[in-house]
């Protein structure tokens, strides 16, 4: 079943890693992006005169978006983005709404997330919320069906459990690190799926989704202490590069970033950047990317080689660059460190990471 999302004004890097974050495990469910086929005149919203500081955001604010509109909004981007009024439809936007609910659903499908506003996470972390709210908001919506079923389950009392009502964005917090529902919820749950409303694939999956959030939130807030880095697992075909003991998390790299990864993986005792083009290095970075980029000819090939190898160019100096900022933005500046691609100005590049901690699989 397919799931979409619709970015109205957040980041297209937020965007893309919350959705590599709900893909992250494997089952029936797949996230996509959902686009506009056509662009329709904005609808106008009530704003606060003032933007909000982070000092306003405990107070009780009847600001943001008037609560009609904001529902008619998200009805109306759905009908652009072509989709039939039972899909699912999650709209993730920084704007608030009047009642100042960050997430909600009504009854046919259609969701709201608020993505602003996190401000205690760091950028690397805001993931986290916005990735939970669209797992737990679609099994919510799965299990009870409409708002106001939801809102006769939800738990004013705080019980740990995923169906506790949050008024207060902290809460949430709360929420991610137990990743799990109480009995009765359970009892709910299981209801749904005798009755054919929720499938026990579904519910696993994003039960999953929150379970890997949950590991990454405690590896995180253990790691400070403990300074044991996470395993990387290499997929043996794929060359899927994840860590284990983050979530499962995968780095996301393009296949000459890969390739280039990989090859720093491979020389522990690091390389200089003018010898990427020796000749032993060169036929070790051309096989790697010809693995990794089946799609591509021999030409383009040898170019993209020929240049990333070229000491005159500043090709590798660029793509090791990139590749650490997205490995930042994965796992955050802190945790980030031994993976990252480092050395002195003018000598020789490596990745700290303690090679017992990186495994090649013999699958996947
Ligand atoms: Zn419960």
């Amino acid at each position: 079943m397919l799931i979409h999302l619709f970015a109205d004004d957040i980041s297209e890097e937020l965007f893309e890693e919350v959705l590599s974050s709900l893909n992250s495990v494997d089952g029936p469910l797949e996230f996509v992006k959902a686009q506009k086929y056509l662009r329709v005149n904005d609808i106008c919203y009530s704003y606060s005169a003032e933007p909000l500081g982070e000092e306003d955001f405990e107070k009780e604010l009847p600001v943001g978006m008037a609560w009609d509109d904001l529902l008619e909004s998200i009805r109306s981007t759905k009908r652009d983005c072509g989709l039939k009024r039972e899909d699912h439809f999650f709209f993730l936007t920084n704007d608030r709404n009047e009642y100042n609910w960050f997430s909600f659903g009504d009854e046919w499908n259609n969701h709201y997330v608020h993505c602003d506003s996190w401000e205690y996470f760091t950028d690397s972390d805001f993931r986290f919320p916005v990735t939970f709210l669209v797992a737990s908001g679609l099994l919510q919506s799965c299990v009870y069906g409409n708002m106001e079923k939801l809102m006769e389950a939800v738990h004013h009392e705080t019980r740990g459990c995923l169906m506790d009502l949050c008024i207060n964005k902290k809460d949430i917090q709360m929420k991610m690190r137990t990743a799990d529902c109480c009995g009765d919820c359970m009892k709910d749950i299981q209801n749904a799926i005798n009755e054919g409303r929720f499938q026990a694939a579904h519910y696993m999956q994003l039960m999953e989704i929150m379970e890997s959030i949950r590991e990454q939130l405690l590896f995180k807030s253990r790691y400070s202490i403990q300074q044991k880095p996470s395993e990387l697992r290499i997929g043996a075909y794929t060359r899927k590069l994840r860590l284990s003991q983050f979530g499962n998390l995968e780095l996301k790299l393009n296949p000459l970033e890969k390739t280039l990864y990989l090859f720093f993986l491979n020389h522990p005792e690091g390389v200089h950047l003018n010898d990427l083009g020796d000749p032993e290095n060169k036929r070790e970075i051309k096989s790697s990317y010809e693995n990794l980029s089946v799609l591509l000819d021999e030409e383009r090939i040898t170019q993209s080689i020929e240049q990333l190898t070229n000491p005159l160019e500043n090709s590798a100096s660029e793509k090791i660059s990139r590749i650490n900022r997205k490995i930042k933005r994965a796992v955050g500046d802190e945790l980030a460190i031994p993976y990252l691609i480092s050395g002195p100005r003018g000598e020789a590049k490596g990745i700290a990471l303690d090679r017992q901690y990186v495994i090649y699989e013999d699958q996947g």
